[in-house]
């Protein structure tokens, strides 16, 4: 995503309510935060966060947690909030720290057209790799579930294998999603994409968490 500053981004992350700025101390307590027990969804490096704030008014029931690395990125996200929802946050993180702020609480996590980092030596920083999915195995709950879309078909056959070599099970995959089975929600850059008729890539992938390391209590 281009980075354009946002001048006052302090002053709009520093007033906004459903920024969460200490995320470490829900650590394996973010169902107090929401008050119920609903399921926890979480993007990945959300952008300007309009698939999670359209999918949080149309799923009420479900918990959302938008994630994003750059304070100018999330305060325009925050700006394109016209009213908070109970069932909407916003973390400003390196997803590099995602197990620091959660511990076996996660349903699914989606990886909107993460960066492709197409250098080979720059692979482990996709949001895909093995050493990500690692992390992912701390904070997903009962099951894990991955649902990935992008523009990019190396990134995408990257994926499938690291997906595949962890252990998941690919349930769901289109090399069309557009034309096969339009999604209801979209992202920014997935309709840029689609605008100019370019294929979307979709996977979801599962797998089971190991009994010892599920969400504890369940
Ligand atoms: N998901 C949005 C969409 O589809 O419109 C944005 C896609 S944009 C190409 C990728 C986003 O991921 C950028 O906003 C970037 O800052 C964010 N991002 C990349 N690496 C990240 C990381 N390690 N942790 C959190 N966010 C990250």
């Amino acid at each position: 995503m281009r980075l354009r500053n946002v001048k006052n981004k302090e002053e709009i992350m520093n007033q906004c309510s459903f920024l969460i700025k200490d995320a470490s101390i829900y650590k394996g307590k973010w169902h107090t935060l929401f008050q119920n027990n609903n399921p926890i969804y979480i993007e990945i490096g959300m952008g300007k966060g309009k698939f999670i704030r359209e999918n949080a008014k149309r799923f009420p029931n479900i918990n959302y947690i938008g994630i994003e690395k750059f304070d100018s990125i999330i305060a325009k996200a925050i700006q394109k909030v016209d009213n908070p929802l109970p069932n909407l946050y916003f973390i400003r993180l390196d997803a590099k720290e995602i197990d620091t702020i959660f511990d076996h609480e996660i349903e699914n996590i989606y990886l909107n057209f993460s960066d492709p980092w197409p250098k080979k030596r720059h692979h482990l920083r996709r949001l895909s790799s093995s050493s990500f999915l690692e992390k992912y195995d701390k904070i997903f709950s009962k099951e894990k579930r991955i649902e990935m879309r992008t523009d990019n078909q190396e990134l995408f056959e990257y994926s499938l294998l690291s997906f595949s070599e962890k252990g998941y099970t690919l349930k769901e995959l289109s090399l069309n999603l557009h034309k096969e089975n339009p999604p209801l929600i979209t992202t920014e850059y997935e309709d840029r994409f689609t605008s100019k008729d370019m294929p979307i890539y979709y996977v979801m992938c599962q797998d089971a968490c190991q009994s010892s390391k599920g969400r504890k209590g369940k």
